[in-house]
């Protein structure tokens, strides 16, 4: 793997990964099942290629929240690491929060937005989309 990976793993240590390279894409989600699954009023995501991230000890379980998509987590904390989805082709989606050092990661946007639970207040200057944000 090449330069700056971003490492990080669950609660209990017994899934661990590594990401080769700078996210493609950072943001914070607001929507409903985020919140559920994560427990969090909102989730942090960094995205990367598929071939970026590497687990590097155990492998994440995958629950199937919609037929389109499978969230990982560690079978043994409980902590949510990935995010897949049949949508998303080629990428992963990796929770910010399990990262060892999730602030040299910060969001670059907010979505699903009209989601967000009202007392959930940012004092940032971020986008912010209702839903998802366009696609490049
Ligand atoms: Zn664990
Ligand atoms: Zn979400």
């Amino acid at each position: 793997m090449s330069e700056n990976p971003l490492e990080g793993g669950c609660l209990c240590g017994a899934v661990r990964y590594a990401a080769a390279g700078a996210p493609l894409f950072t943001a914070l989600c607001h929507c409903s099942m985020c919140r559920r699954a994560n427990a969090a009023p909102a989730v942090a995501w960094a995205m990367f290629a598929t071939e970026q991230v590497r687990f590097t000890k155990g492998t994440p379980a995958h629950y199937a929240s919609s037929p389109e998509a499978r969230r990982g987590f560690c079978a043994a904390c409980g902590t949510q690491i990935s995010f897949t989805a049949s949508f998303l082709p080629g990428l992963i989606d990796i929770t910010i929060g399990s990262l060892d050092r999730p602030e040299a990661v910060p969001p670059a946007l907010h979505y699903w937005d009209k989601k967000r639970l009202p007392w959930m207040k940012f004092a940032d200057d971020l986008p912010r989309y209702p839903e998802l944000p366009p696609t490049e």
